[in-house]
């Protein structure tokens, strides 16, 4: 089958065909992060749903290029900047560095480039798009010295949001500084210096300034990406205004398609409502982790349902994922138990054998709810062969090169150089010794003081294994 996804801009399931894609990768801008304070797990949701893309679209053999900016310039870092009492540079930094680290708890693959809003590089291009945008009439300069869009003049706007201009006339809020506009739809590319800014200003040829935010991503999309890319992504919060700039922005400099694939990912959800840093009823990655849970298993949470339901996030959920990871765990350790074991004993051939219905769901604008399903149909059935004797170890094989292929997608797998704590070792070999003496209640005993612990072993041919029981944290 071949790959299909929704597409905001058309709002239509549409086939997947990157340009070029004999002879260049395809590629794909997402939206990173507003460094400003430490991302909440409703952002990790996007982050995820934009990895489980990359993933999927490598899987199908595709290269991707995919380029992720970091937001370190606009008034939110600003403010904190200030009230902080620090550079820019400074506040930012500690909060690039969390994201970074959050992002690899969640298993989460480093994008190609990471350009940051404040490199020089990238404002010359802004300046430079701004410039061509006045010269093409598509920009002005107000009286408060700023540079807006003039969004009257490019008649796609509000194709992306589906939205109809007049409404925006009737309804958009004025703020206070931005009387000067022609429309109360045209938004800032440039924001003239004010005293609030402090020492952030860079020069232009309109006076001191910064740059607006949706200029931002144009600019280093464009750099790095070239005129026209394949795939864009955000949480739906992105779709208007700022993916609709975006386009209004790249369109106007170039005249060509900006991008191929407009994909977006639905809210996760507290209590029915955004989680969101305004709304104060967010989580972080550590708040997670705190409570006893692993990177992998909130990996899992937010990985579980299809990108574009909206999620609900509740503690309950996050056992779910412990629960569920238990049992691919379990699943795996017994695999691999089977794997070297003589063939002497299997009744029956295998009935089960590995199928494409995983891919085959993510094919399908990336199901991940039906592909999880057919996972643990799967388990179930080869369980079910394995509890009957009817698997062999060649079976066994084949199901654990299936799992290691959807795993390049799913990267769930439990961490192999997790060292074992002293304490469990220990008890582990007073085990196998009662085990030798036949010893069998104090084995059992001492086996339940293992598990207290969140440990689990298993007794195989080549001795006692120990694995994280799927109780554990
Ligand atoms: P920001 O740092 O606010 O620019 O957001 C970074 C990314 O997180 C964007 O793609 C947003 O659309 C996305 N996002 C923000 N809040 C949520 C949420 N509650 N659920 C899913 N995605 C979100
Ligand atoms: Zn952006």
């Amino acid at each position: 089958m071949a790959l299909r996804f929704f597409n905001t801009y058309s709002r239509e399931i549409e086939e997947f065909e990157p340009r070029d894609a004999m002879a260049r990768p395809v590629r794909m801008y997402t939206c990173g992060p507003t460094v400003y304070s430490r991302a909440h797990i409703g952002n990790f949701r996007a982050y995820i749903f934009e990895d489980l893309l990359q993933r999927h679209l490598e899987l199908r053999g595709y290269k991707v290029h995919r380029v992720m900016n970091i937001t370190d310039v606009e008034d939110k870092t600003i403010r904190g900047a200030g009230e902080a009492g620090v550079p820019l540079q400074k506040f930012t930094e500690q909060f690039k560095g969390a994201f970074f680290e959050d992002a690899q708890t969640l298993r989460i693959k480093r994008a190609d480039e990471y350009p940051a809003a404040t490199d020089q590089r990238y404002i010359d291009r802004m300046i430079e798009m701004i410039s061509a945008l006045i010269s093409k009439r598509l920009a002005y300069q107000a009286d408060d010295k700023s540079v807006y869009f003039r969004i009257n003049k490019f008649p796609d706007y509000g194709k992306l949001a589906h939205f109809d201009l007049t409404q925006l006339q009737s309804t958009g809020r004025v703020k206070h500084d931005e009387y000067d506009k022609e429309h109360i739809g045209d938004f800032a590319l440039w924001k003239a210096w004010d005293e609030a800014d402090g020492d952030i200003k860079w020069d232009s040829p309109w006076g001191p300034g910064r740059p607006g935010w949706h200029i931002e991503c144009s600019a280093m999309s464009m750099a790095l990406l070239g005129d026209q890319i394949d795939v864009h992504c955000g949480g739906v919060d992105n779709i208007f205004p700022h993916h609709e700039a975006e386009i209004a922005q790249s369109e106007g400099v170039t005249g060509k398609k900006f991008v191929r694939y407009w994909l977006h990912c639905a809210h996760l959800l507290v209590d029915g409502q955004k989680m969101a840093k305004s709304l104060g009823n967010f989580y972080t990655v550590p708040d997670v982790l705190a409570k006893g849970y692993t990177g992998r298993e909130l990996r899992y949470a937010l990985l579980r349902v299809h990108y574009r339901v909206p999620l609900n996030f509740t503690w309950e959920g996050m056992n779910e994922a412990r629960e569920s990871l238990g049992r691919i765990d379990e699943w795996l350790a017994r695999l691999g138990e089977l794997i070297g074991t003589p063939r002497r004993g299997v009744r029956s051939a295998q009935r089960a054998e590995p199928t494409s219905h995983f891919e085959d769901a993510l094919d399908d604008d990336l199901n991940i709810s039906a592909a999880l399903g057919f996972l643990f149909e799967s388990i179930r059935e080869t369980n079910r062969a394995m509890d009957q004797n009817e698997m062999d170890a060649a079976s066994a094989s084949a199901w654990l090169e299936w799992w290691k292929r959807i795993n390049s997608v799913l990267d769930l797998e439990a961490e192999t150089d997790v060292s074992i704590p002293e304490e469990v070792a220990q008890l582990a070999q007073q085990r196998e010794n009662a085990r030798r003496e036949k010893n069998w209640k104090r084995s059992d005993e001492l086996r339940e003081r293992i598990s207290a612990l969140g440990w689990e072993v298993r007794d195989t041919k080549d001795g006692p294994k120990l694995t994280r029981g799927a109780g554990s944290a």
